[in-house]
């Protein structure tokens, strides 16, 4: 396996990555010498991965698996104080890990458990999603979901390590591989302009890439969250530009109640976010045109999702996790805008922009209704 270290300013953590090597990921989690490991999954990646390694692991060492329910309606804080109450009953003590093997939704959940049980015990992420690999284990942040918002209850755990089997990524959807593919473009776009040549020439619309390829994306991904979280560890300065596309993009995740993966929500949030800064004469008609062609490449359908609202949407973004960073008005919102490619909109540090919510509105319709979609088309690119 190789190893990176991942630095976010006095703090770090190791990083190992490698293709087929459960080997060394049983012997990396051995070293950790815990008095009992607490592997936390659901209920796709129990059968698919967690299950064999929890039963190398158990073989070994005292082992418990706990197994929640699939996808991001299980972020919440009833599973968190459900497993945490189990756990407790199960004997976990200040010397456990506990080990998060499967997606961002269980990273989160099991970060959260982490830092919160005896103020803190030790975490190792055992990534399953590529935006887990890439993006979501390169991050101090933790959080559940509160009805009313995503992110919205959480705080700061540093992981002890993350182990990435990049042969774990392989029983992936395409849609999921896509999913996280948006995160990479988003970083391309933001802060990593160097892989936007790799993208427009890499980027595979059925999401087949081989390992030596998501070797290559993951560490893309990690090197380039890298890059701003080395002096902004808890992503609330310049890192907050890898906020890009979720103001609208966590909307349309919350209001489609599961039904559209994190990076495709994102996606959309990003089409939105180039036309809002467009028409506010940030963003140059090519940068516009490139998120396009960039996000059409890795397969998104520029719309909104069957069931969708903008109403919905509009309310959701009262919500947004970014608030009360800048003194908004009740119709405002506060976004992350691009000036340019990789170049983030606002004070240098600050990258944040107060937006009229009606604005953001008229740009949903536009995009994501179909209207601009047509006017696209029809040659405007
Ligand atoms: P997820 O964990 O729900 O995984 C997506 C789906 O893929 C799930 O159904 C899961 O069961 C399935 N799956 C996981 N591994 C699989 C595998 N190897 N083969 C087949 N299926 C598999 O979601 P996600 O897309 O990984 O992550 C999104 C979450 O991560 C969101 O909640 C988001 O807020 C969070 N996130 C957090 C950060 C952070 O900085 N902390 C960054 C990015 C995303």
């Amino acid at each position: 396996m190789r190893n990176l270290r991942l630095q976010f300013e006095n703090e770090c953590y190791p990083v190992w990555i490698g293709v087929r090597c459960v080997d060394e990921i049983m012997s990396n989690l051995r070293e950790l010498s815990a008095s009992s490991y607490h592997m936390i999954t659901d209920s796709t990646v129990s059968q698919l991965h967690a299950g064999v390694l929890y039963e190398r692991l158990s073989a070994q060492a005292v082992a418990s698996l706990w197994v929640v329910g699939n996808g991001e309606s299980c972020k919440c804080l009833g599973t968190v104080e459900n497993l945490a109450q189990k756990m407790v009953q199960d004997g976990i003590d200040r010397s456990s890990v506990i080990v998060a093997v499967g997606g961002g939704v269980i990273g989160n959940l099991a970060g959260l458990i982490a830092a919160l049980l005896f103020r803190g015990i030790r975490l190792v992420h055992v990534p399953t999603t590529l935006i887990a690999a890439a993006d979501s284990v390169a991050s101090l942040k933790q959080a559940v979901n509160l009805s009313l918002g995503k992110n919205l209850l959480g705080c700061f755990h540093k992981p002890t390590a993350v182990l990435i089997d990049i042969n774990f990524l392989r029983t992936l959807p395409a849609t999921q591989i896509r999913s996280g593919m948006y995160e990479i473009i988003k970083n391309a776009l933001t802060v990593a302009t160097e892989n936007i040549p790799l993208l427009e020439k890499g980027l595979k619309p059925d999401a087949n890439y081989s390992d030596t390829e998501f070797m290559a994306i993951v560490e893309a991904g990690l090197f380039a969250k890298q890059k701003v979280m080395k002096d902004d560890k808890r992503e609330r300065k310049e890192a907050l530009v890898f906020e890009y596309g979720h103001t609208v993009g966590h909307a349309i995740e919350l209001a489609a109640e599961g039904r559209v993966p994190h990076g495709e929500a994102v996606g959309l949030g990003m089409i939105v976010a180039a036309e809002v800064a467009s028409r506010l004469g940030r963003l140059s008609e090519a940068d516009r045109s490139l998120h396009y062609q960039l996000l059409r490449r890795n397969g998104l359908t520029v719309r909104l999702p069957v069931g969708v609202t903008v109403a919905a949407l509009m309310a959701l973004l009262r919500t947004d996790n970014k608030r009360g960073y800048l003194s908004a008005r009740t119709d405002q919102v506060v976004m992350i805008l691009l000036d340019g490619l990789g170049v983030p909109a606002g004070p240098v540090g600050r990258p944040l922009m107060l937006v009229d919510a009606s604005l953001i509105q008229s740009c949903i319709e536009d995009c994501l209704t179909g209207i601009k979609e047509i006017a696209v088309e029809g040659g405007f690119q």
